[in-house]
């Protein structure tokens, strides 16, 4: 079905950004699945055509558009399958952060070199005995003169090895209570003194993503580094996860369609019993089925991007939103396996990957429990 949120301004950047990619992202996703990281001088050149920050206002470098211009280079992205380069991670859910929360001086220092590429962004929430209970974190960052002095451990960090800068969660308060209110965000470079990179972490899916282990042994981070006010972090966090959620599920449906689309040409080649797979009347109900749930999930998605484009409060829609289409995805990239029979299941088949690279969307960004704990919520359940 024809989308109709997308002006003919959105649809040139849309054909814009795909010759970039056709041209500097295509060729090296295969390498970059097999070294599981991108490379930095890609990142530079996305940022030399305007492709990172679009919606970043025009002061520091950015386009000043939309955000459904990010929404645009997610879909481009998933579609390519480019999951190793996370401009997503970069332009839509940390740098948010810093042109929100971040003081005057923080912007001017770091936004111009996130549009350019030159300083790439991660954030450092979860830790190895907590994640989704994110206000029982360990980090902890005591304030001593003109520093905080910051120690912990965090995993999963994604840009965790190539990240220049990190929006890194830790308690000023341990005995606030609620403990929440102890938490503080600091921006904390990443050639700082006591900033450990650990392991690079081995992964079933998106291979070619950066996942690592951080630590922090009194890293000393600059006062000046505070992001917002002490023991905000939590009310910030919770004020951004509704474009992290979105985001997810941007990239969940179109990564859907494509496992759809190429499945579809699969048993439409594929013959058994002197007929190809397609003509199975299985085949036709299953891809018909999948189809009609990839229309539906787009129309909901769609509904929600302009709603947010808005401005609305929409976080239990999009926490709805974050949970079907990851379910969705799961579901259909293993329907899309079956179908291919034992090339299914061989990693030189792209539906093998999807169906890896499909497990881990209903636990990041928020598990699809915590999704439907914050629906709950929001419906008056407790
Ligand atoms: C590839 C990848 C990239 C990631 N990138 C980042 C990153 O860049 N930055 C970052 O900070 N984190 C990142 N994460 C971490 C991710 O956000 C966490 O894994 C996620 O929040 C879940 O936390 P956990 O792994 O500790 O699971 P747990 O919180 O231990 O959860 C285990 C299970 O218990 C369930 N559960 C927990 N609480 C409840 C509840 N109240 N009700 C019902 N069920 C519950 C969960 O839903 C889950 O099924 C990444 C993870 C992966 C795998």
């Amino acid at each position: 079905m024809r989308r109709r949120i997308f002006a003919e301004e959105h649809e040139q950047f849309r054909e814009q950004f795909r010759r970039f990619a056709q041209k500097e992202i295509e060729p090296k996703i295969a390498d970059w699945n097999a070294r599981g990281m991108s490379d930095k001088e890609t990142w530079r050149r996305a940022g030399a055509a305007g492709f990172l920050g679009a919606a970043a206002p025009a002061e520091y470098g950015g386009a000043g558009g939309d955000f459904l211009y990010d929404a645009i280079l997610m879909e481009e992205m998933a579609w390519i399958r480019a999951h190793a380069m996370m401009i997503s991670l970069h332009s839509d859910i940390v740098l948010p952060y810093i042109l929100t929360y971040g003081s005057a001086e923080q912007r001017q220092k770091y936004v111009p070199g996130c549009i350019s590429g030159d300083i790439l962004l991660g954030i450092a929430m979860t830790e190895p005995s907590t994640g989704s209970d994110l206000a029982n974190v360990q980090t902890r960052a005591v304030r001593t003169g003109d520093h905080y002095v910051l120690n912990g451990s965090k995993t999963f960090i994604s840009n965790g090895q190539i990240g220049d800068l990190f929006i890194v969660v830790a308690k000023t308060d341990p005995n606030a209570d609620p403990p929440h209110r102890g938490i503080s965000l600091l921006l904390v470079e990443a050639d700082t003194a006591g900033f450990v990179r650990g392991r690079k972490l081995d992964k079933l899916g998106l291979r070619g993503q950066d996942t690592s282990e951080l630590a922090f042994e009194d890293c000393l981070v600059p006062a000046a580094n505070l992001l917002g006010q002490e023991g905000q972090g939590f009310k910030m966090l919770m004020e951004k996860l509704q474009q992290e959620r979105l985001c997810i599920a941007v990239q969940s449906i179109v990564s859907c369609r494509r496992a759809l689309e190429d499945t579809i040409t699969y048993t439409q080649q594929r013959h058994a019993f002197g007929q190809p797979i397609a003509a199975f009347q299985n085949t036709q109900f299953k891809l018909a089925e999948l189809a009609t749930e990839v229309e539906l999930g787009q129309a909901f998605i769609d509904a929600l991007l302009v709603a947010h484009v808005a401005g609305e409060e929409i976080v239990k829609e999009v926490s709805m939103a974050k949970w079907w289409t990851t379910e969705l995805q799961k579901r259909l990239t293993g329907e899309c396996v079956q179908l291919h029979g034992g090339y299914g299941f061989m990693l030189e088949y792209p539906i093998a990957t999807d169906y890896a690279d499909a497990a881990v969307q209903s636990i990041y960004a928020g598990t699809n429990e915590i999704m439907k704990v914050i629906i709950a919520r929001r419906m008056g359940l407790g």
